[in-house]
């Protein structure tokens, strides 16, 4: 048999994998990371890079929290292009029905010592002209942030290099399990524990894991500087966000430092397809155009779409897969992966050096869902 080469294989260079790569070789691990394409492409190139504390549940609301707060510490760190802003979140109302959302938010993120600002419909229209005239109001939650994902994987990925970790590229990986990975063209490479970071893509390499394609569209402008101040996302996100089933749009937008903006969002299953959707697309821009009215005369640059990955609870999966003692998750953090990646990488790494997590890891442990794999 060869000898073990690697305390640990990571197999995905999204921001997940490039962030358990930083704190794996930050505690003096001997790391390979393996991915098929480049350093940050995946749902990390597709993503809106809003770092973001979200509610839906207590333990999404701890997670996302402290993972912010790690991008915080990392913050002085970051190079240039990474583009970190702490712009803050506007959760825009629509209606009375909305505002009575914002006192909630307000009430349940002041709780947990996250800072808050209930806005009327003035103060609303003072920080954000441009929304059309009659909302109600809004929250804003000041410490939310806006960052370039592809960057941050790259800053992530190059200073765990610096440390020694390694990065093998352009190769698909086929299999893993008992410690080894082994490669399309045949190769295999052994490690003591191997983590699956494939994002939408790590039910092929862990078949039993719940995993689902959820498809986004987005849309980028041309330079409208000073139009947009905030990442605003009307309080219908919940809705869009957390129905499991139904096909969904909402209106998300954020001003990037260039002074473009980003435009989305929609969410679809059962779309494997990489293609533009226009149905979709022209839903989608008809519901940014509802709240700010102004969007209709932009030009649009760009438009993409990616997959995120989606898990029933939707929680991620944070810890070892019952059914192989070598591998260990990291995957399923759907629309919330940018944000919860440091956490991610932190409580993972705890898990697998014996380290006391910062925070209880029970909701995101894989065998919440392997039991009924198991037993099925
Ligand atoms: C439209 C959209 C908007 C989003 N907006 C936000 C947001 O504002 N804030 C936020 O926090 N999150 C957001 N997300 C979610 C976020 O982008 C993802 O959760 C995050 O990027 C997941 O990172 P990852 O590293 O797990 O996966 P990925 O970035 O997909 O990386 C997985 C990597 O694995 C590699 N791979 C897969 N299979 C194999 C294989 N067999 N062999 C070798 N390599 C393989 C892929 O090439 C890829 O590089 C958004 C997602 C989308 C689609």
């Amino acid at each position: 048999m060869s000898p073990t080469a690697y305390d640990v294989i990571i197999v995905g260079a999204g921001i997940v994998g490039a962030a358990c790569a930083d704190e794996f070789s930050r505690r003096g691990m001997r790391v390979l990371v393996a991915d098929r394409d480049v350093v940050g492409s995946g749902a990390t190139a597709a993503g809106m890079g809003h770092v973001v504390v979200m509610d839906d549940s207590d333990a999404q609301f701890t997670l996302t929290r402290y993972s912010q707060r790690l991008w915080q510490e990392l913050r002085h760190d970051l190079p240039d292009d990474v583009e970190y802003e702490q712009s803050g979140t506007i959760w825009a109302a629509a209606d009375e029905e909305a505002m009575a959302e914002v006192v909630r938010k307000h009430d349940c993120y002041g709780k947990r010592d996250v800072p808050t600002e209930v806005l009327n419909a003035t103060r609303l229209r003072e920080l954000e002209p441009n929304l059309r005239a009659g909302m109600s109001g809004g929250l804003l939650v000041p410490e939310d942030v806006v960052l370039y994902p592809p960057c941050a994987a790259r800053f992530l990925m190059e200073r765990a290099q610096s440390r020694g970790a390694e990065l093998k590229l352009g190769e698909s990986v086929v299999q893993i399990g008992d410690g080894t990975v082994r490669f399309s063209g045949g190769a295999e490479v052994r490690g003591t524990k191997i983590v699956n970071a494939a994002g939408a893509y790590s039910v092929e390499l862990t078949p039993g894991i719940e995993i689902k394609k959820r498809k986004g569209h987005l849309v980028i402008t041309d330079r409208y500087p000073g139009f947009l101040r905030h990442q605003l996302v009307e309080l219908g996100y919940l809705k869009s966000a957390h129905s499991v089933s139904i096909d969904s749009v909402a209106f998300n937008v954020q001003p990037r430092r260039t002074g473009q903006i980003l435009i989305g969002s929609s969410r679809q299953y059962g779309a494997e397809h990489k293609e533009v959707d226009h149905d979709m697309l022209t839903r989608m821009l008809c519901r940014a155009q509802e709240y700010m009215p102004g969007l209709a005369s932009m030009t649009a640059v760009r438009t993409w779409t990616g997959f995120r990955a989606a898990t029933p609870d939707k929680l991620p999966l944070i810890g070892p897969w019952p059914a192989d003692k070598s591998v260990f998750l990291a995957t399923g953090h759907e629309g919330l992966g940018i944000t919860t990646s440091l956490a991610t990488a932190r409580i993972l790494v705890d898990q697998i050096t014996g380290a006391k997590p910062a925070i209880p890891i029970e909701p995101y442990l894989p065998s919440r869902t392997a039991k009924e794999v198991t037993h099925a």
